[in-house]
């Protein structure tokens, strides 16, 4: 083969009539396309696998093996599962050309062929096998990476989980021992250094525990627990163990619990428990005056008021806290710190986002408590959301449904 022909377009004319084949060549030839013949449908199978042309033309009536059959053994072989394949039939034989799309024709041309019409029919054909070729290749490539990064992920969710888990075991061993060092005597400098391992051990083992939440997470291997528990006191609690922080910054730190809410909810209030610590944190963390409040309330129309109404499952639009059906319960976090830009609202409940690069400088932090509270609510079916105005303060509020003590 020459140079040239390599970058010809080869067709294949497949017809037991010397005219036919003769007429079709000469229009496909004055368009610049190479061509070779076949008799029958038998030396058509034969001529493919060894020239793997660009396109096929095929009669129907031929002896030996017909172009329906011809087609369909055409079609089952490798190389020719994509090659464009065109059947020339009489112009009002219908019956001919759906059978020849049921034995996995392209299309067909009439007969008697019209040159010009035939070279454009073949050149449109071609084109657009090729761009469909290389559609399903590329689907089938992107196929492929997403699979591969999705394997990834868990693979890197799975290490980060037994990381975290193999930590979580000599840090609970440090800070028992550095507590047991602590109730001895000791003098004024190593008490010093022995509350600093505790601490430093202490926010250390926080993150390991965020990290582990956040890869569970990734892996769907996160499970709810559901207890009864009391909403009231485990509000009060929570309260309580910021209390000394807020009152070294000289914020006020209260807790507002609408009379309406039940006392008692039955869900997971470990979860609860620590998405609430999460939001108080921040807020502490974020404020140097003013005050922090704690709210929680019963939610009278959730499916009105919140903006994921649509996402809320659909038992919550008949939901109040009076009726001994679900309870919608309103938690929210308001404070009067630094407050958080617009544009940054939308980032901080993604993982390992913070609002401004300079507070984690200042303030530490992952940036995976939000992500973490978020994944959580929305696992209990709720929503979470931030309103906020820099320099004036923020509020962080969640709405959870649950369901009421169990008898
Ligand atoms: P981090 O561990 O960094 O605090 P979070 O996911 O809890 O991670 O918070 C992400 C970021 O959101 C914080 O770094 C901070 O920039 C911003 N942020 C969260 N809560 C508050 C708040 N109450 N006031 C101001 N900024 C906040």
């Amino acid at each position: 083969m020459t140079p040239d022909q390599q970058n010809t377009p080869l067709a294949l004319i497949v017809d037991d009539d010397a005219v036919n084949r003769l007429m079709a060549r000469a229009a496909l030839e004055s368009a610049g396309w190479s061509v070779e013949e076949a008799e029958n449908g038998r030396e058509a199978l034969a001529a493919f696998q060894q020239l793997h042309p660009d396109v096929v033309l095929l009669d129907i009536m031929m002896p030996e093996m017909d172009g329906f059959a011809a087609c369909a053994a055409l079609r089952k072989l490798p190389e020719g599962e994509h090659t464009p394949i065109l059947i020339m039939t009489g112009l009002d034989d219908y019956g001919s050309i759906t059978q020849a799309y049921d034995a996995g024709a392209t299309d067909f041309l009439t007969k008697p062929l019209n040159g010009l019409l035939l070279t454009h029919r073949v050149r449109y054909i071609v084109r657009s096998s090729r761009v469909l070729q290389e559609l399903q290749a590329s689907r089938a490539s992107l196929a492929q990476a997403r699979d591969a990064a999705l394997e990834g992920t868990r693979l890197k969710s799975e290490f980060l989980g037994t990381v975290s888990h193999e930590i979580r075991t000599p840090m609970n061993g440090i800070l028992g021992m550095t507590e047991l060092l602590q109730d001895t005597s000791l003098t004024p400098e190593q008490r010093d250094y022995a509350d600093t391992i505790r601490t430093s051990g202490e926010a250390l083992l926080l993150i390991v525990n965020d990290i582990l939440d956040f890869s569970k997470f990734d892996s769907g291997n996160l499970q709810l627990e559901e207890v009864d528990f009391d909403v009231n006191r485990l509000l009060v609690d929570i309260v309580g163990l910021f209390q000394e922080r807020a009152r070294s910054k000289e914020v006020k730190l209260s807790c507002v619990i609408q009379a309406q809410l039940p006392t008692w909810l039955h869900g997971d209030s470990g979860r609860l428990r620590q998405i609430l610590n999460n939001l108080l944190a921040n807020a502490v963390k974020f404020t140097e005056r003013g005050e922090i409040v704690v709210r929680a309330d019963v939610e009278e129309t959730p499916a009105k008021q919140h903006p994921l109404d649509s996402e809320l499952p659909a038992r919550l639009t008949h939901v109040t806290g009076r009726t001994g059906h679900l309870v919608s319960v309103r938690f929210s976090v308001s404070d009067t710190g630094i407050g958080i830009a617009k544009e940054a609202c939308a980032r901080i409940f993604q993982p390992f986002v913070q609002a401004d690069g300079s507070t984690t400088r200042i303030h530490g932090g992952t940036g995976l408590g939000l992500a973490i509270c978020q994944q959580l609510v929305e696992l209990m079916g709720g929503s979470i959301s931030v309103d906020s105005t820099p320099g004036r303060g923020s509020v962080f509020q969640f709405t959870v449904p649950f369901d009421p003590k169990t008898e």
